[in-house]
């Protein structure tokens, strides 16, 4: 299958968040599995900063407010692979020091310069003669390729048999612009309704891509379910129920090449499923390297953003009652809010032999926390994926959450039925307050008592299946399901 990858970031080459790893992680798998993707994405100061070898392969012209812009076009090759890539060269657009903006603030003219991407890449596919069976398109930024294929280009039949997959990362970003950018994306007015474009006034770029799509999809199958209530739609819900038998979820799979126990290059001891002794020594060099005694106390460890979202006020509650009770531990890294770190470094000062809290961001110690604590904690508000408690889940490092988006998911709750069923994976609580994180934990503690069911646990969730490989499969069952919708179509 031919895919057509357009995204506004891709690791190795540029990079803001997760979106990123899924772009990246994404094309190679596909690659391995004998597929054809290519990527399309700006090139981006990062980009040409970064070296990457890059070959020009020719030019496109799009329109833009009625005036024709000309971009350069780039090849390179996707790290590891054969898969190519290419670049939207255009430095009025992209030559600046983020991607999306700059000192806490978004770009003017994004609207311009993703609508730019959006055509750009449909015309890339024309220049180079690639036809894509599935055009895979990810978030607002390139959202519009959809209607750009039905309305612009419904007559090129090359590209109006290809089915396009978009893909959700983050209902809370959907790229909303004032009515006149309907100007600047080149649509026809008639489109500025309800139905398609317009939102309470302005336009909407995510929306367009609902409508557009022959099949949407977010990073989990609780969020995609989620999002279709107001609760976690952010005013898309209603557009999300009426495409309600194209929206799926596939959860995001785990980096092998940088999460993998029996493979850290920053553990002081690796270990695999059938043999975790090293995880031991992995505990005791946390337990060294941040400050704490070096018992056999439980650790529980936290790795996240400092947000409203990740419900680390919970924690903060929560710790001082499990600390009153019983000699646990906790060792926490985050970085965010200052007001969420002053809390917890709070009951750090309290609790100086129980608690460590480390303010900043740092791979080396997120990879030691993963590793070397017992349970790792993500109490999320709300959570469209989550990565963390499947990095627990690899590290044989039990995840205890709360049940929302990716976390219901991936972690299945270790009653003892769930248990002798050989299911049980962590621990998971239902509401977002602190009685019931604390009661949640001191289940956990109670089983890791039973040392004999708690290597059981180990085990179950260390051979769970989390990979690129997994997801991958289910994106392709999804292009497969556009490609039908497609020529129903
Ligand atoms: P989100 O994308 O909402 O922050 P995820 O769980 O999907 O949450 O991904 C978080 C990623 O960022 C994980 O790889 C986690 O290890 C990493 N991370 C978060 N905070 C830090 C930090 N302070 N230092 C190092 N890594 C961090």
């Amino acid at each position: 299958m031919r895919i057509g990858i357009v995204a506004s970031e891709a690791a190795p080459f540029a990079k803001t968040g997760g979106l990123a790893d899924v772009t990246g992680a994404l094309p190679k798998t596909l690659f391995r599995l004998g597929h054809e993707p290519f990527l399309v994405m700006p090139l981006y100061r990062a980009v040409r900063e970064s070296n990457v070898p890059l070959r020009e392969v020719g030019r496109v012209r799009v329109p833009i407010r009625r005036v024709g812009v000309g971009a350069r076009v780039f090849e390179g090759r996707i790290p590891g692979t054969e898969a190519l890539a290419f670049f939207i060269g255009y430095d009025g657009y992209y030559d600046r020091p983020g991607l999306y903006g700059d000192n806490g603030a978004g770009y003017p003219d994004n609207c311009e310069r993703f609508a730019f991407l959006s055509r750009a890449a449909i015309e890339v596919f024309r220049l180079l003669d690639v036809k894509p069976d599935v055009v895979h398109l990810h978030d607002w930024q390139t959202a519009l390729v959809a209607p750009y294929l039905r309305i612009l280009y419904k007559d090129d039949s090359a590209l109006s048999s290809a089915g396009v997959v978009l893909t959700i990362h983050n209902m809370a970003y959907q790229g909303v612009f004032w009515h006149l950018d309907m100007e600047t994306i080149g649509i026809d007015w008639s489109y500025f309704t309800w139905k398609y474009f317009e939102y309470w006034g302005n336009i909407n770029l995510l929306k367009a891509g609902i409508v557009f799509a022959d099949v949407i999809n977010t990073v989990s199958p609780a969020y995609a379910r989620e999002i279709e209530t107001p609760a976690a739609g952010h005013g898309l819900e209603g557009a999300l129920r009426d495409r309600d038998d194209a929206l799926h979820g596939v959860v995001n799979g785990i980096d092998d090449a940088v999460w993998n126990p029996a493979a850290d290059p920053h553990l002081p001891k690796t270990y695999g499923p059938e043999d975790f002794s090293g995880k031991a020594a992995c505990k005791r060099a946390l337990q060294r390297q941040v400050g704490l005694p070096q018992r056999k106390a439980p650790v529980l460890g936290v790795v996240s953003r400092f947000a409203e979202q990740k419900g680390l006020d919970l924690v903060a509650a929560a710790l001082p009652r499990l600390f009153d009770r019983g000699p646990v531990q906790c060792v926490i890294l985050g970085d965010g809010d200052d007001g969420i770190a002053a809390m917890l470094r709070d009951v750090a000062a309290r609790y100086p032999a129980r608690l460590s809290v480390t303010d900043g961001y740092d791979e080396r110690l997120a990879h030691r926390i993963i590793a070397g604590a017992d349970m790792v904690l993500v109490p999320s508000r709300f959570e469209p994926c989550g990565l963390t408690q499947l990095y627990g889940l690899k590290y044989g490092t039990i995840p205890v959450v709360r049940r929302t988006g990716g976390l219901a998911d991936t972690v299945i709750d270790c009653t003892p039925a769930n248990l002798d069923a050989g299911k049980a994976t962590g621990f998971v609580f239902e509401n977002p307050t602190p009685d019931a994180l604390t009661r949640c934990i001191e289940r956990a503690l109670a089983l890791f008592r039973d040392r004999r069911s708690w290597e059981r646990l180990i085990q179950i969730a260390m051979t769970r299946d989390w990979s690129w490989e997994r997801s991958t499969r289910c994106y392709l069952s999804l292009y497969a399901e556009a490609m039908d919708a497609r020529k129903r179509a």
